[in-house]
C-alpha cells in the first residue's frame, strides 16, 4: 500500500519524530501538519477595507462610519459573477496556504457557487451575513435562500450557518430571530462582537436560546465571552491592521480568522507572524490554529493534511508553501500548484489584483485599495503587541504576562 512518510509531523498541536500514513501516491516530505490550518472568519467579497498609511480606528463603528472606500461595496455583492469569483479566488488561496478549512460570510449564493464550482475543495462554513442595511438578507429572507438551495447544501465538505454582522447593525429583532434560525438548523452562529468596544452587557440583552446555540464569536477584543459558551475566533491581522490592537489574553481565543483573505492571506500565511504574538505557546497556537477552527464549527479532520519541504523551523518561520495538501483524502495541491489548474499562489494573488482593478474600474473610483505588504502587516501585529505591553498566557496551568 502506497505511504505518505515524513521526519516531523505536527498533529493536533504536537510535534512527532517520523510519520507514516497509508495515502493514495508513495511520496515524502521533510514536515507535515494534521490537520491543516482553519481559518473561522473571512469576508472574500471585501477588497477595500479603506486603509491609509498610518490611519487606524478604535472600533469597527467607527470604521464603518469613517472609512472612505475606492468603491461600493453593496454593487460588488449585487454582481453575483464578481462575487463568486472573488469568493473562488478566496477559496483557492486557502488551499495554496494549507488552509484546509475556511469560514466565510457574506453573500451566500456567491460563495455556494464558487464551492460547488471548484472540482477540490477546502472545507467550507457558509455563514451568510445577515445585517439591517441595504442589499443584506433579513434571517427570514436567509431561511428561504436556504430553502431555495438545499440540494445544493449537501455536501460532506460544506456546513451552513448564519452570520450576525453586529449588535448595531443587526439590532435586537435580528439578532434573536437568527438565533432562533441557527438552533433549529442545528447550526452554528457567527457574530462580530466588542471589536473596539465593549458590547456583552447588551449582546445577552439582546441573545436567546444560548444554552443550544453554537455560537462563535469574533474578535472578542474587549469582553470574554466564554462562560456563555461561546467561542472565539480572533482575527489579529485585520485587529492590527484596523486598530493598532491584538486580543492580548490568548486564553480566551479558540481559533484565528485572517478577515480578508484577499487583502492580508488566509490563516495559513498569517502562522509566523501570530507565533511571534503568542511567544512561548507554540503548540497550543499550532493546536487553536488547526484543531481550534474545526472544533468550533464541529467539523472533522479526516483525511486533512499538508506537507512541506525544509526544517520545522523554517516551515513555521514562513520559509516556505505547502507542497502538498489533501483535504478529506483528496489532493488538491501538489508540488505547490492547485491539481485541478495548475495555478500557483502567485498565480492566484496575481488573478485577485486584476479582479480588484476591474472591480474598482466597474464599482468604483478606479484607483486601487491599498494592501499591506506582507512586512506591513507584520509591524502593524508587532506595534499590537507592543501597545497591548505583551499578552496573558497559560503555561501548566499558570498564567503569566509575556512580552
Ligand atoms: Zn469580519
Amino acid at each position: 500500500m502506497p505511504t505518505l512518510e515524513a521526519d516531523i509531523a505536527v498533529i493536533r498541536g504536537r510535534v512527532k519524530e517520523g510519520f507514516s500514513i497509508p495515502f493514495p501516491i508513495d511520496t515524502y516530505y521533510d514536515v507535515v501538519i494534521l490537520p491543516g490550518f482553519s481559518d473561522t472568519h473571512a469576508h472574500p467579497q471585501v477588497i477595500d477595507a479603506g486603509l491609509r498609511h498610518g490611519l487606524y480606528w478604535s472600533s469597527s463603528y467607527e470604521w464603518l462610519l469613517l472609512r472612505e472606500l475606492n468603491v461600493d461595496e453593496a454593487a460588488i455583492r449585487a454582481d453575483i459573477g464578481l462575487s463568486s469569483a472573488l469568493a473562488e479566488l478566496a477559496l483557492k488561496r486557502a488551499l495554496l496556504e494549507g488552509t484546509t478549512l475556511i469560514a466565510f460570510t457574506g453573500r451566500f449564493e456567491a460563495n455556494l457557487k464558487a464551492f460547488i464550482k471548484l472540482p477540490v475543495r477546502p472545507r467550507l462554513v457558509v455563514l451568510p451575513t445577515v445585517m439591517k442595511r441595504k442589499g443584506w438578507v433579513s434571517p427570514s429572507e436567509l431561511e428561504a435562500l436556504f430553502d431555495r438551495y438545499r440540494k445544493f447544501m449537501r455536501d460532506d465538505l460544506l456546513r451552513v450557518g448564519v452570520f450576525v454582522h453586529s449588535l448595531a447593525y443587526g439590532g435586537p429583532d435580528f439578532i434573536s430571530e437568527s438565533m432562533r434560525l441557527a438552533v433549529r438548523m442545528r447550526a452554528p452562529l457567527g457574530m462580530h462582537l466588542s471589536e473596539g468596544v465593549s458590547e456583552k452587557r447588551d449582546f445577552l440583552s439582546y441573545a436567546c436560546c444560548l444554552d443550544n446555540l453554537s455560537l462563535i464569536a469574533v474578535h472578542c477584543l474587549d469582553d470574554d465571552y466564554r462562560d456563555v459558551g461561546a467561542r472565539c475566533s480572533s482575527c489579529p491581522g485585520s485587529n492590527a491592521v484596523l486598530y493598532r490592537r491584538i486580543l492580548d489574553d490568548f486564553n480566551r481565543i479558540t481559533s484565528f480568522g485572517s478577515d480578508w483573505p484577499h487583502l492580508i492571506g488566509t490563516t495559513g500565511s498569517q502562522i509566523p507572524f501570530i507565533l511571534k504574538l503568542y511567544k512561548g505557546v507554540e503548540g497550543e497556537v499550532l493546536f487553536k490554529a488547526t484543531v481550534g477552527g474545526y472544533e468550533d464549527y464541529g467539523i472533522p479532520y479526516a483525511g486533512d493534511i499538508i506537507a512541506y519541504d525544509g526544517s520545522l523551523k523554517k516551515v513555521l518561520g514562513g520559509g516556505g508553501l505547502p507542497r502538498l495538501v489533501s483535504v478529506a483524502g483528496n489532493i488538491a495541491v501538489e508540488e505547490g500548484r492547485l491539481v485541478f489548474s495548475g495555478e500557483t499562489l502567485d498565480d492566484i494573488i496575481k488573478t485577485t489584483r486584476e479582479t480588484i482593478a476591474y472591480a474598482v474600474d466597474v464599482y468604483g473610483t478606479g484607483e486601487m485599495p491599498h494592501i499591506p505588504a506582507r512586512q506591513e502587516l507584520e509591524e502593524y501585529m508587532m506595534e499590537a503587541l507592543s501597545r497591548a505591553g505583551g499578552v496573558k498566557v497559560e503555561v501548566g496551568g499558570a498564567a503569566r504576562k509575556r512580552v
